[in-house]
């Protein structure tokens, strides 16, 4: 059998889609894409610019203006890339409580959505990647090969952040963690325009008791 050349990972927030797809790239020679990034890029340009939530068309203007590259790290500091906007580096600056609150509310707007599709699909297109999100499966990269959607209890969630947070050095709250997991996720499941759910031909895995190498290794047997 031909090896699939697109491999997609769609699930809710912190359910380790990044860690997983960045280990099963780097073990297969494919290029890591986590789409999130470029959905948090667009909300740290809509945080800077001073635009209202409101004004759709002022924030989907941004987001087609904007220029976001994925690099290989430069600095040895725990990051999977470099994300540049416009030149600037905005690596951690996409990580913040900030970043997170306004994300998803960001990413409903129609006009966001279709500039951010448009670029991952001529990425995607390009084969031997593993490419991370939402709606890759369902709508990004419909006819991908091999579809995984990475499922995990929201307390297992938010535990997973709380813990990567400390790890960070960073403030974390757990209770708030787990509200603001929940938040999003009602946000990306409802929203009209490609909500968050798995393909009709998805494999759904649940992580809540595995280990990330647990995980990686069942979805190479299906690759094999
Ligand atoms: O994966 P991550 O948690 O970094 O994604 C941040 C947010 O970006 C999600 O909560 C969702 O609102 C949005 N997103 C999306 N479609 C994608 C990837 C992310 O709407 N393909």
């Amino acid at each position: 059998m031909e090896k699939p050349q697109q491999i997609t990972i769609d699930g809710p927030a912190s359910s380790g889609k990044s860690t997983v797809a960045a280990l099963l790239a780097t073990e297969l020679g494919y290029l890591f894409f986590d789409t999130g990034v470029m959905y948090r890029a667009v909300t740290y340009a809509y945080l800077k610019s001073g635009l209202s939530l409101t004004d759709e068309s002022g924030i989907s203007a941004l987001a087609e203006r904007m220029r976001i590259d994925i690099r290989p790290p430069t600095v040895d500091d725990k990051r999977q890339n470099d994300i540049l906007l416009d030149g600037e580096d905005i690596t951690w600056q996409i990580r913040t409580r900030e970043v997170d609150d306004h994300v998803s509310p960001i990413s409903v707007i129609a006009g966001v959505r279709k500039a951010m599709t448009r670029q991952q699909r001529e990425i995607g297109l390009r084969g031997k990647v593993v490419m991370v999100g939402r709606d890759i499966g369902t709508v990004v990269l419909p006819e991908a090969p091999l579809k995984i959607y990475l499922d995990a209890s929201a307390e297992v969630r938010a535990k997973r952040r709380y813990d990567e947070l400390m790890a960070r050095g960073s403030k974390a709250d757990y209770e708030q963690i787990l509200a603001g997991i929940k938040d999003r996720d009602q946000i990306d499941s409802n929203r009209k325009i490609a909500p968050l759910k798995p393909a009709d031909d998805a494999i759904i895995i649940n992580s809540d008791a595995l280990t990330v190498r647990e995980v990686v290794d069942r979805i190479k047997e299906r690759f094999a």
